[in-house]
């Protein structure tokens, strides 16, 4: 659909970095489907590639949607990386109509829920925007997974990340809400302001006291939580509400050196 992404300025991130943001032309994307369903025919779950699909108008996804729907007749999801500002300018009816044509999941990549942590990494969603996308997707039956980023903040900014994290989560009310831990990439602009003294980095018993303090500040009423990517050092799972004080025990004895984490070089992006 999209290559690279059109955001593209994360000072973190270095997804994309080789890959200049472009809009694919339809009959190019008309032509991948075709290819794929001769290959893949009976594919239920389609994701739009690259980082944030939705920046094509409804206009132009629809048709997209349509001719999945026709090349894949077992189609059951599609999915799409999304920001917060590209649903400021798709209405409402339109994303019902989205819905409709089997648009079902986002992903949603929060990192943090302070303005001035995301004003400092250079993130162009504003925390309001990505709040208002995820409760306008939520009542178009659009399910969210929302991930954030462990230690975003670093050691400055870490009680400003955990508290505005905490209330944007329980605002948004995201179905799915993954964790991921920071590492610094080389060559980032992060890795150059951490290299300047500018940013320091969270340890893992840092990063792991975020969570902790994340979590038991959460209030979310129906959310699959996940924090298995590979970056963490406790990888952890469970439902909301239900599954917060397990969470919460299993946080206290990894801080309490109880438990195994995950070793250094095992983590990965
Ligand atoms: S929006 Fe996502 S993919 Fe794009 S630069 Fe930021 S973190 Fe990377």
């Amino acid at each position: 659909m999209t290559l690279g992404c059109s955001a593209d300025h994360c000072s973190f991130c270095g997804a994309y970095k080789v890959k200049p943001f472009r809009v694919k032309e339809s009959r190019e994307i008309f032509g991948d489907i075709d290819r794929y369903a001769r290959r893949y025919p009976g594919t239920r779950r389609v994701f739009l590639m690259d980082g944030d699909a939705l920046v094509l108008s409804p206009n132009k996804l629809v048709p997209i949607l349509e001719k999945l729907e026709q090349a894949f007749p077992m189609l059951s999801r599609v999915s799409s990386y999304a920001n917060g500002s590209n649903f400021k300018r798709i209405r409402d009816q339109e994303l019902a109509e989205l819905y409709r044509h089997k648009l079902s999941l986002i992903y949603m990549g929060l990192e943090s829920g302070s303005q001035l942590v995301l004003d400092r990494c250079g993130k162009t969603s504003s925390v309001l925007e990505m709040i208002e996308a995820v409760r306008r997707a939520e009542e178009a039956r659009i399910r969210s997974s929302v991930i954030v980023l462990l230690g975003l903040g670093g050691k400055r900014h870490s009680a400003e990340h955990v508290q505005g994290t905490v209330e944007a989560l329980n605002r948004m009310q995201p179905r799915y809400l993954s964790f991921l831990s920071l590492m610094v990439i080389p060559g980032t602009p992060l890795a150059e302001e951490a290299r300047r003294g500018e940013f320091a980095e969270l340890n893992s018993m840092e990063l792991l006291r975020e969570s902790y303090d994340i979590v038991q500040g959460l209030e979310l009423k129906r959310t699959v939580f996940r924090s298995d990517h590979a970056s963490n050092y406790l990888p952890l799972e469970g439902t909301f509400p239900k599954a917060k004080p397990a969470l919460l025990k299993a946080l206290k004895a990894a801080l309490d050196g109880k438990l195994w984490l995950r070793p250094e070089s095992a983590r990965g992006l």
